[in-house]
């Protein structure tokens, strides 16, 4: 690792965090049974990296929700090629969502009320990630506090009480520049939407481009006034 860092002006400090992540990479693997949830996300994407190069035993999964932008679909065939995995990726069920489309009228109903968007992201996410996560000792996602006001004070190492299930966020403290900078040192695989203004990457009718001084949350969900609601409900605390 130190090699390659040492090309950035941060290298050291970029070294130091990244050895942080790495302890608790391995604590979460210790606990029997971890899971790393990959968005597609820089953030997941560096943990990926970070896992397959120590030889981590630890279950990488994605949520295909349906959804998603043909960019993110490519990066998962792109990731697998790159890392030499597979990740797994988890599905809502078909018969649900015809379900749900029909009870709800349109495809798009997540446009019309905050409940409804509510109602879509619970069938094509946290469902999926349910099934993801039967079995886990622990999950690992790749939120950072500065992503959003609702996430400025994630700890590193939580309880999914709900699932009764450890939770680490190994990433928390770090900047988004510190994920570039990492990104960038070991060529780590990324989402061609971040060279079209794309900051935070979800689903394709749920997600666009930031204009120039918005703040990164402002891309998902635009259509919603409450910036602190901007979640999907995967994280609850
Ligand atoms: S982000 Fe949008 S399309 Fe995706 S699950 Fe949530 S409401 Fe549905």
């Amino acid at each position: 690792m130190t090699d390659t860092l040492n090309a950035s002006p941060s290298a050291s400090a970029l070294m130091a965090k990244s050895e942080a992540v790495l302890d608790l990479l391995t604590e979460a693997a210790a606990s029997g049974a971890a899971v790393l949830a990959n968005s597609l996300s820089a953030e997941d994407m560096v943990l990926t990296d970070l896992i397959v190069r120590a030889g981590l035993p630890i279950r990488i999964v994605t949520l295909d929700t349906g959804m998603l932008p043909k960019e993110s679909l490519a990066l998962i065939e792109q990731a697998n090629r790159h890392f030499g995995i597979t990740i797994e990726v988890f599905s809502p069920e078909q018969s649900a969502v015809a379900d749900f489309v029909q009870a709800q009228g349109s495809a798009y109903s997540f446009y019309d009320s905050l409940a409804a968007r509510k109602a879509c992201c619970a069938l094509r996410k946290i469902a999926p990630l349910d099934r993801a996560l039967v079995g886990a000792s622990a999950w690992i996602t790749g939120m950072r506090r500065d992503q959003a006001e609702s996430r400025g004070g994630l700890p590193e190492t939580d309880r999914d009480q709900a699932r009764a299930i450890g939770k680490y966020n190994p990433l928390a403290s770090w900047s988004w520049d510190e994920v570039l900078a990492y990104a960038a040192a070991w060529n780590v695989p990324m989402n061609a939407l971040y060279q079209r203004g794309y900051v935070s990457i979800g689903c394709d009718p749920c997600t666009r481009a930031l204009k120039a001084g918005e703040h990164p949350r402002m891309g998902r969900w635009w259509w919603e006034s409450d910036a602190a609601g901007k979640e999907c409900g995967l994280h609850v605390s």
